[in-house]
C-alpha cells in the first residue's frame, strides 16, 4: 500500500467514525444478544424482544442489527428474506419489517440466501463499522445487536465501535453442555467491560399441548443455576413452543401472533427486567454525571 492510499483510509475510517458516533447517539439503547454457542435460539431471542419493546410503547423506534455476517438468520425469523438495502444521498437504509421493525442484515446483501460469506478477520470488522456508520437508523429507542455465536471477531469489532453499549444479554439453554460455553461467553462481556443485563434460559422444557405435562427436553434450570453461580441477573425461561418454530419459518413475529402463549408472556416479563435494568443504569448514569459536574 502506498503512503497516499494509506492517508487516504486513515481518512475513510476517520470519517466512518465520526458518522458512527453521529448517528449512534441518535439511539437511546443499544443492547447486543451473545450465546455461546449456536443454534440456542439467539436469533429468535433477539426479534421477539424487538416485537416486545414495540409492544410496549416503542412502536417504530426499534431497530436490529443482525451482525451474524455467517449465518444471518434474522431477515427470514422477521419475514424479511430476500430484501434489498436501499440507499440515498444520506447513506443506507434499514429494511422495515411489517410490525415495523427496522433491520439491517449481510442477507440483503448476499445474491441468494445460500451463498457463504467467506472473510477474515479484518474484512469482518470493516463490515461491521460501515453497517454501523453508513446505515441510516434515525431517531430509535432501541437497536438489538444480534451477535455470531461464540467470542470471535464481530463480538470484539462490536465492542470495540460501541463503547456506549449499554449491556448485553446472554441466551442459553439449560443443559450443562450449554452451562459450559455460557460462562466464556460471561468471560467475555467482563473482558470487554460490557455490562451483562443477564441470562435468558431458552427452550426450557416443553409443555405437551395434548395433557399438559412438562417435559425437560434440555433439562431445565441450567440458567438460572449459572446465573447465580456467576453472580449475573437471571432474566428469564422461555418453553420450547411448536407454535415458536412454525412463526419463525413464516417469518411472523412469535409473540404478536401468539401473545396469550406462555412463551410470550415469558418474553414480556423479560422486557420488563431489561427495561428496569436500564432505567437502573441511566440513573446511576446521571447520578455519576452530577458527581464529576
Ligand atoms: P441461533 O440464533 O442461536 O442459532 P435460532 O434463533 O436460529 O438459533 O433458533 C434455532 C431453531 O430453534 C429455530 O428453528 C427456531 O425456530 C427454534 N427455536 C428457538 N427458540 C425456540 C423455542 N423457545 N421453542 C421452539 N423452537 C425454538
Amino acid at each position: 500500500m502506498t503512503s497516499n492510499t494509506h492517508v487516504e483510509r486513515r481518512k475513510q475510517v476517520q470519517e466512518q467514525e465520526k458518522n458512527l458516533k453521529s448517528r449512534m447517539s441518535k439511539i437511546k439503547h443499544k443492547i447486543a444478544v451473545i450465546s455461546g454457542k449456536g443454534g440456542v435460539g439467539k436469533s429468535t431471542v433477539t426479534v421477539n424482544l424487538a416485537a416486545a419493546f414495540t409492544l410496549r410503547g416503542h412502536a417504530k423506534q426499534v431497530g436490529i442489527l443482525d451482525a451474524d455476517i455467517h449465518g444471518p438468520s434474522v431477515p427470514k425469523i422477521i419475514g424479511l428474506a430476500g430484501q434489498r438495502l436501499q440507499s440515498g444521498p444520506p447513506g443506507i437504509f434499514p429494511v422495515s419489517s411489517s410490525s415495523g421493525i427496522k433491520v439491517v442484515s449481510m442477507d440483503f446483501l448476499l445474491p441468494d440466501e445460500t451463498a457463504p460469506v467467506i472473510w477474515r478477520g479484518p474484512l469482518k470488522m470493516t463490515a461491521i463499522r460501515q453497517f454501523l456508520s453508513d446505515i441510516v437508523w434515525g431517531d430509535l429507542d432501541f437497536l438489538l445487536i444480534d451477535l455470531p455465536p461464540g467470542t470471535g471477531d464481530e463480538p470484539l469489532s462490536v465492542a470495540q465501535l460501541l463503547p456506549e453499549m449499554d449491556g448485553v444479554v446472554i441466551v442459553t439453554i439449560p443443559s450443562e453442555v450449554s452451562q459450559i460455553v455460557v460462562k466464556k461467553a460471561v468471560t467475555f462481556a467482563r473482558k470487554l467491560r460490557l455490562p451483562i443485563i443477564g441470562i435468558v434460559e431458552n427452550m426450557s422444557g416443553f409443555i405437551c399441548p395434548k395433557c399438559g405435562a412438562k417435559i425437560d427436553i434440555f433439562r431445565s434450570g441450567g440458567g438460572r443455576k449459572i446465573s447465580e453461580e456467576l453472580g449475573v441477573p437471571f432474566l428469564g425461561s422461555i418453553p420450547i413452543d411448536q407454535k415458536v418454530c412454525e412463526d419463525s419459518d413464516k417469518g411472523l413475529p412469535f409473540i404478536i401472533e401468539h401473545a396469550d402463549s406462555q412463551a410470550s408472556k415469558a418474553f414480556m416479563e423479560i422486557v420488563k427486567k431489561i427495561e428496569a435494568f436500564l432505567k437502573a443504569e441511566t440513573k446511576q448514569g446521571n447520578t455519576k454525571k452530577v458527581e464529576s459536574e
